[in-house]
């Protein structure tokens, strides 16, 4: 199937929407609602109705139910607007590779910046395709604009299609995800779905339900601070004692550099030092709540033993939530995931589970009352200037979320 995907992604990548952390305004930049602001006009230019847009830019709009039956559940498609603050985000020139042939993409603003399908095996498998990047500077924005793109242009063809039965579908555009602020701002109830689907994800068929399990730890050591040239038998320098804990972690395990699958990490981040008091961020990972505590009372039992070792000094630790593995919720919605299951099967695709090693938005979603996993939308190299998308992936991701409609509304009894 041929959808305006493509056409919609080129314009939609045009936009900077790169987001801000530094900023306190929501959304975080004005780039992010000249685009939600244009997708106000075409979803209201489709026939969507309720289309609107709240005080902090969220777009939501309704594709109305095409269906006799009356209880099919309203569901919903979520993407996201704003690209990574990592990388530059304005003068996107995008270029459509026709027909790859498997040979390099050499992208002509940075000679250096060469897509090889020796290095890239999502890419060698994509020969016939055709594949969108950027010029070299600057990234794509496929993460998340692919995503935007595919529901536009899903929502166009249902609109055009009455013929197909579905129930009331949802769709909502949200600024800020890349800054880890989409869950703070929406607004469940508004939304008014039972599940919704995140258009976020990798290659073709990929489906992720489970994601990490995230807390973020400060483990403070307190010293004791005096003219250091007066400071025998009285100083205690809490950065040694900092140095200490970190080296004490253990190099071989538990650590980003050495796991992968279903590990979990405990990854110091961020020192804050000085002598009367150092402290250490850490990020705690895991895909279960007690496998999370675990590695909490080792670390804390570590910074203990470091300070139990040094009269006169003190340990204060703090811990905050970051998010939950969404499987904790998605397991008692099993329907969810399996309507995808079958939507990826039947556009012809092999259905891929892995778990994210990271959070999505449907990771705070899940738990706020919207059950929500991540489809693919044909994203590759995230974040990167290498980033690239191919057209008919885009279009599958399509077929996908019009094969969902479908099936949420053959799964309702008629009533
Ligand atoms: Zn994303």
């Amino acid at each position: 199937m041929t959808t305006s995907a493509l056409e919609r992604f080129l314009r939609y990548v045009a936009i900077n929407t790169r987001s801000d952390d530094a900023s306190t305004s929501c959304p975080s930049t004005p780039g992010q609602l000249t685009l939600l602001r244009l997708l106000v006009n075409e979803l209201t230019s489709l026939g969507l109705t309720d289309v609107s847009m709240d005080e902090h830019g969220y777009v939501m709009g309704t594709i109305p139910s095409t269906t006799h039956k009356l209880h099919v559940p309203v569901m919903g498609f979520i993407a996201h607007v704003d690209t990574s603050p990592e990388m530059q985000g304005h003068d996107v020139h995008p270029i459509v590779h026709r027909g790859y042939d498997g040979r390099d993409l050499v992208l002509p603003d940075d000679p250096a910046a060469v897509l090889r399908a020796a290095d890239d095996a999502a890419l060698a498998a994509y020969i016939g395709h055709d594949i969108v990047t950027a010029s070299g500077h600057t990234l794509l924005g496929a993460d998340d604009k692919a995503g935007v793109a595919e529901i536009m242009a899903a929502a166009e063809y249902l609109m055009a299609h009455s013929e197909i039965p579905h129930g009331a579908i949802r769709v909502a555009f949200t600024p800020d995800e890349e800054i880890g602020r989409v869950a703070t701002h929406f607004d469940v109830g508004r939304f008014g779905a039972v599940c919704a689907y995140t258009m976020d994800g990798g290659g073709a068929g990929e489906l992720e339900w489970e994601s990490f399990s995230a807390d973020a730890m400060t483990v403070t050591f307190k010293g004791f601070n005096t003219h250091p040239g007066y400071a025998k038998g009285r100083m205690v320098n809490a950065i040694k004692l900092a140095s200490e804990f970190v080296s004490r972690l253990p190099q071989d395990r538990l650590s980003p550099e050495t796991t992968d699958g279903y590990d979990g990490y405990v990854h110091p981040y961020v020192v804050e030092a000085s002598v009367d008091r150092t402290s250490v961020r850490l990020l705690i990972r895991d895909f279960s709540t007690a496998g999370l505590e675990e590695k909490e009372t080792f670390v804390e039992q570590l910074a203990r033993a470091v300070v139990g070792a040094h009269a006169g000094s003190g340990l204060e630790i703090r811990i905050a939530e970051s998010y939950r593995n969404m499987r904790e919720i998605l397991e008692g919605y099993q329907d969810v995931v399996e309507c995808a299951r079958e939507a990826i099967r039947r556009s012809g695709l092999t259905v891929v589970e892995r778990p994210i090693r990271g959070g999505t938005d449907g990771s705070r979603l899940s738990f706020m009352g919207l059950p929500t996993p991540n489809l693919f939308a044909g994203e590759h190299n995230f974040h990167s200037r290498l980033e690239w998308v191919s057209v008919q992936e885009m279009d599958k991701a399509v077929e996908t979320i019009v094969n969902l409609c479908r099936v949420w509304e053959e799964r309702t009894a008629e009533s």
